[in-house]
This record gives C-alpha cells, structure tokens and sequence, in this order.
C-alpha cells in the first residue's frame, strides 16, 4: 500500500500501527519538506530526521544499534555529505544509540565526528544509567521480554547543552531547540520556523503518553500537556512525531497536539482535584478515568502506556510515595501477611481456589491480589502456582498496554516455571 493511503487508514482508526512497522520495516524515507527527510524502520525505534545545509547534513536522533545502519544507508541514498551535527531529542537509547554508527562511517572516511548538541539532562541521564546499569536491564528487558538483556550505555556524550531554548543556524536553516518535561526530563522539541516544520521528540508519539511506566523514573504529566499546548500555539504545517509517520497539514497536526494536551490536562486535573480533597492513592486510581473519546483517537490508545499508570505518577509527583494507607507505612513482610492470611483461610490452596474463581467470574484485580498471597504462603507448591499462572494469563489478557502485559508476563512466566519445579 502506498504510504499515503496507509497514513489515511492509520489516521481513520481502519488499521493499526503494527501494519506500519511493516510497511517501513526495510528503512522508508518520508520526504517532509525541501532538503528534509525523515527515516522509519519501525514504530519501536525513534525515527530520524535529516535536514540537508550547505554546511552539512543535520540530523534529528540517531536510531539505535539494530537500526542505525539502515536508517544511515537510507539517508545516504538521498544524500552522501558530511554529518555536521546530531541533535539528541532526549536520552533514550532509541534515540541516542545509533551514534556510533554515525562515528564509524565519519572515522572510516577520515571526515570529523558530527558535534552532538542536547539538553542538560541528557548529561545527567548518561550518568545515572551507569549508576543504576544492572537495574535498567532488568526492566528493560522485563518491558520488551528479552532474557539477558543487557541496556547499552556509553553512547557519545553531548558536546553542547543548554537549559531553556537554543538557536541554531547552520548552512542558511534557523533551527530552534526549545526543552520541555514529558516522558523525560531532558527533551528537546525542533523548530524550523521558516518552514513550520516540528520535530517533536517523544512528545508525540501515536499512542497514549507514556507518562506513567511502572519501572521507570518519574515522569511529568503535566509539563507533556504544557510542551504540546507550546507546540500548538507555533502552528507548524508539518508535524515528525518521534515515533510513527509524519502528519502533514495544519489541521491536523493542531488536533492531534490539542488532543493529547487535553486527554494529559483531564488526567491531572482530576487526580489533583481528589487529592486536594485528601483523597488516598487508593480513592484516586479508581475514580479518575480518561473519558472514551480520546481513547477511541487512533493515536491515543492505551497500546503502550495504562492511563491508569499515569494517574499513579501524577499523584506520586505531587505526594511521594506514599499512598494513604497506615498499613503501607511501615509493611509487614509479605510473606508474613500472605501466611496469615493464609491461616485464616484455612490454608493456602483455599486462596488459590478462591483466586481461580474470582478469575473465572473476571475479577482478575482481586484474583491476582489472592493469588499472590496464595504463592507467598506456600512458595514451593506447585499446584498453586499452576493456578497463580491460570490468573495472571486471565489478567494478561483483559490488559491493552504493553506494559501492562510485559510486566504481568514476568510473574507469570515464573509461576509457570514453579509449577514444574
Ligand atoms: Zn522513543
């Protein structure tokens, strides 16, 4: 299908973006404007940006290992000068990794190294991905159900940073670099004013935003709406979301930032609504919703990230973490608590009777909360963990976010493991 018609079917809701990520999966060039390209190989990986100056190509992200060589060939295929500077829209590794791609083809052909130009923070960020290295793989690879996975750190550092705002003007193209807080605290958003183009980064990303991820550092709900309102107000014509196919045409470029702006402003709007009232964690995550119709916007569903999550970093961003209940203060252990319960159940095979039924009538929140005391009372038997696997793949499949899925895989891939032991 020609990519026109598949951006129609994708806008209209009548395919998903996995079509997509098929479509472009040999490395598609997107012609955005004059001298300016933007390369897909997948809805997974940051898309690129080339932007072709007298002084050199200039280049939106990176792409990352599995993907750099491509997008750099695809680019290459449209031009072969010089890559004057990368500009790291964030520091996700989608984003910054395929670097050293870039650097070998510069080394290789005796040409300099690009100059990286960044927010602050990415700085920062490089720094605590050291620190907290074995950890990132863990998730990481928990996220995208990878064994092994080991999260790839030393990517080239910035040569430049600012905090706020930078213009830039390199071979005859003004580029202006404004920072905002979304998924990250160290985004960067491009404008090209003379050519209402918008590279956005992250904050646009064809799915619901994806401020809320259960295994990663705080995330900023509330400055995401107040980038993409900044975005709105510069009226671009053309919109390169970081990941998915551009948006061409004023119209629709304002509804989809208006849109996204205003599903974020609900969510946190409400959430501290309740919690100005004194409302616990508890009151809150089942009381505030994003109404359907949002939802229903073919680059807003909750395919990546969980509303539900975000509520939950909304209200940890203005409350620590604690959640209102005395008993989460100081906890007991859990499998202290799972064995009384468990007494006073009078066993715990009757919990997990109890969570197979709960689950069969698809009250799989509270079968999971049963099941998992069932485990911890009596860790070594398999039957319950049998059972335990039985409702997590139930609740596995009422989930529509990936990361609600990925990260009830994890325990039931080990409940199925116990259940043979
Ligand atoms: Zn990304």
């Amino acid at each position: 299908m020609p990519q026109d018609a598949l951006f129609e079917r994708l806008w209209s809701g009548a395919v998903q973006m996995e079509e997509w990520t098929e479509a472009v999966s040999a490395g598609v060039i997107t012609s955005v404007a004059e001298n300016i390209i933007t390369v897909h190989t997948t809805y997974f990986c940051g898309s690129v940006t080339a932007i072709r100056t007298t002084e050199g190509l200039v280049l939106i992200d990176t792409a990352k290992p599995d993907t750099a060589s491509q997008t750099l060939a695809a680019i290459r295929s449209w031009d072969d000068s010089p890559i004057h500077t990368v500009i790291y829209t964030h520091g996700h590794i989608d984003h910054t990794s395929g670097i050293k791609v870039i650097d070998e083809e510069a080394d290789a052909r005796a040409r300099p190294r690009p100059r990286i130009i960044a927010h602050r923070n990415v700085l920062r960020r490089m720094e605590r991905y050291e620190a907290s290295h074995g950890f990132n793989s863990i998730v990481q690879g928990q996220q995208f159900n990878k064994l092994d996975y080991v999260y790839p750190v030393g990517q080239r550092r910035p040569d430049e940073v600012y905090d706020d705002t930078l213009s830039l003007a390199i071979g005859g193209e003004q580029l202006e670099l404004i920072h905002g807080r979304g998924e990250t605290d160290d985004a960067t958003f491009v404008w090209l004013p003379r050519r209402r183009v918008l590279a956005s980064g992250d904050f646009v990303i064809w799915v619901f935003p994806n401020a809320g991820n259960p295994r990663k550092v705080q995330r900023y709900a509330a400055e995401w709406a107040v980038a993409l309102r900044r975005m709105e107000r510069l009226k671009p014509d053309i919109l390169i979301p970081g990941h998915g196919p551009v948006i061409f045409g004023e119209g629709r470029v304002a509804q989809m930032l208006r849109d996204g702006a205003e599903a974020l402003e609900h969510l946190v709007g409400e959430t501290l609504a309740l919690m100005n009232k004194g409302a616990t964690l508890d009151e809150v995550l089942h009381a505030v919703k994003v109404p359907a119709a949002y939802l229903a916007k073919p680059y807003l569903l909750p395919k990546y990230d969980d509303p539900e999550f975000l509520v939950r970093g909304i209200y940890h961003f203005y409350a620590g973490w604690f959640d209102g209940n005395p008993a989460s203060l100081k906890p007991a252990k859990n499998a202290d608590l799972a064995s009384e319960l468990a007494r006073l159940a009078g066993g715990a095979a009757k919990l997990a009777e109890r969570a197979a039924a709960l689950a069969e009538e698809g009250q799989t929140r509270l079968a999971v909360h049963i099941a998992e005391f069932a485990s911890s009372a009596a860790p070594g038997d398999g039957r319950i963990q049998a059972i335990r696997g039985e409702v997590l793949r139930k609740a596995i499949d009422g989930e529509s976010s990936l990361m609600g899925k990925a990260f009830l895989a994890v325990y039931e891939r080990d409940a199925e493991r116990r259940s043979r032991d």
